[in-house]
């Protein structure tokens, strides 16, 4: 492609995607696809000889737009939102359009020392403990995953990096029984073993029981296991319930466990001095992880890991082949010792291009007002004879179910409430998702898009509620 089509063409692209910011509401939430449908209308192999750029664009709208789900329609209210933003957007263009392999500060200075201090910049956001060190991940599923081998590498002295398992002990992992699907395939890949994976009652509010947790420990010390690592919620994906940090941290201290803190989706509320009791206690973790693509408004993937101790960090991933040395090695933060990847996309730009655009006060006017229209939500269910709120609300995420008069068994009203998601979500106006809360069928509701609005949640809610009438006839 010449560069003078480029210029074309990229002129035509940014005008396509402003119409896709306004009218994105027009599109089906989630697109009325069968298996095969989409694969069925690409031809069976590729083309020969290159095609017009009009061709494919024509293409893209015909066959792949219809056959996408939209997360960030207004009525996308489904698993945690992905969000985006017209800023993170440009700068995601400019990141494309340079194509930096950003691996050693050598190979990209100003993508490693943008990072390097977008990561204070969002500690003291977030009111992190001061001495901790960030740096930026794909997804909150690595840096759980970086976190677990951490945890071994401590506990055996390095031992597992050098020898493999050979003569350790059972190590074992702990977490809630709601925990995220991501803690038991980190536990899975880092070589502990699923069934060493411990998981520890909740209370009422769906949080982790710290003295159910001290017992687990107590009981694995009797039968000769080696506890290592508790990962904590802050924020479950179920619920958001919160597990207290303070209680948990101290009993890690108390016993030496590698302590991770999974805040993917809540993390981003800690921009909100009024909701930092959520992190009380967080100086007793070892590391912390949140998600600013997930309610930060900057585009996937972009994952804040936060380490208390660098060394540790480093001495577990750092090898040094000579084709990578560089002179400056001392002085500078070579980010492939810092995790699992070698390359690393460019995601600090899109990171700061958000924070300055919206500035603090402007991410946190946002994040007040989607938590001010989830409460207005749970509110109304409270309010409403024929639905049950499930859990306490905290933040945005409201977990509900149809429960109609008529003296309906539990097992019936969970086949409602499946019967009733599957017609909202064929709809196409709306995508909700489920949980299971002390085996009641849960429909979770969260909507946290840059621009959400009340009447965006006014207008989700009157459609359940339309429906629900026609399910319970
Ligand atoms: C979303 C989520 C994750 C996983 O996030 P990815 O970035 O997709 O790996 C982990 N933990 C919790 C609590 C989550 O909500």
């Amino acid at each position: 492609m010449q560069t003078a089509d480029f210029r074309r063409h990229a002129h035509q692209l940014a005008d396509w995607m402003a119409d896709y910011f306004e009218n994105i509401a027009q599109y089906p939430v989630k697109p009325p696809v069968l298996p095969g449908d989409i694969k069925d209308q690409l031809p069976a192999g590729p083309p020969l000889r290159g095609e017009a750029f009009e061709q494919l664009m024509a293409d893209f709208e015909r066959i792949i737009l219809p056959g996408m789900a939209h997360w960030q329609h207004p009525q996308f209210m489904a698993y945690f939102p992905a969000t985006r933003s017209a800023p993170s957007v440009l700068a995601e263009m400019l990141t494309a359009a340079i194509g930096a392999q950003c691996m050693i500060w050598y190979t990209s200075p100003a993508a490693e020392e943008l990072e390097e201090r977008c990561m204070e910049w969002l500690r003291s956001m977030l009111a992190l403990p001061a001495g901790w060190y960030g740096s930026i991940h794909d997804t909150a599923s690595t840096a759980t995953l970086v976190a677990l081998l951490m945890a071994r590498e401590r506990i055996s002295r390095f031992a597992i990096n050098r020898q493999g398992w050979y003569g350790q002990p059972r190590l074992r992992v702990y977490a809630s029984e709601h925990v995220h699907s991501s803690v038991p395939k980190g536990v899975r890949i880092a070589g502990f073993g699923e069934e060493n994976l411990v998981l520890i009652p909740t209370g009422e509010d769906f949080a982790m029981l710290p003295h159910k947790l001290e017992e687990a420990i107590r009981h694995d010390l009797g039968q000769g296991f080696r506890p290592t690592c508790v990962v904590a919620a802050l924020g479950t994906t179920s619920s958001t319930a919160i597990d207290p940090i303070r209680p948990i941290g101290e009993i890690c201290r108390k016993y030496g466990l590698f302590f991770h803190v999974d805040a993917a989706y809540a993390g981003t509320a800690l921009l909100l001095p009024e909701k930092r009791w959520m992190s009380d206690g967080l100086e007793l973790a070892d590391s912390f992880v949140f998600n600013p693509h997930k309610w930060m408004f900057t585009n996937f993937d972009c994952t804040a890991f936060y380490v208390q101790d660098k060394k540790l960090l480093t001495d577990t991933f750092s090898i040094m082949p000579e084709y990578l040395k560089t002179p400056l090695d001392r002085q500078v933060n070579n980010y492939r010792d810092w995790g699992i990847q070698l390359g690393r996309r460019f995601r600090a730009l899109k990171l700061w291009f958000v924070i300055r655009t919206y500035g603090l006060e402007g991410l946190q006017a946002r994040l007040r007002e989607h938590i001010r229209i989830g409460q207005w939500l749970a509110a109304e269910i409270e309010n409403e004879p024929d639905f049950d709120l499930l859990a306490p609300t905290p933040l945005n995420l409201v977990c509900f179910r149809y429960h109609p008069q008529g003296g309906f068994s539990e097992e019936q009203l969970n086949h409602i409430n499946e019967q009733l998601l599957q017609s909202l979500n064929d709809s196409g106006k709306i995508l909700l998702t489920q949980t299971k809360l002390n085996g009641k069928y849960t429909i979770r509701l969260v909507s946290g898009q840059v621009e959400t609005k009340q009447e965006d949640v006014e207008k989700g809610w009157r459609l359940i509620k339309e429906m629900a009438k026609q399910i319970g006839r």
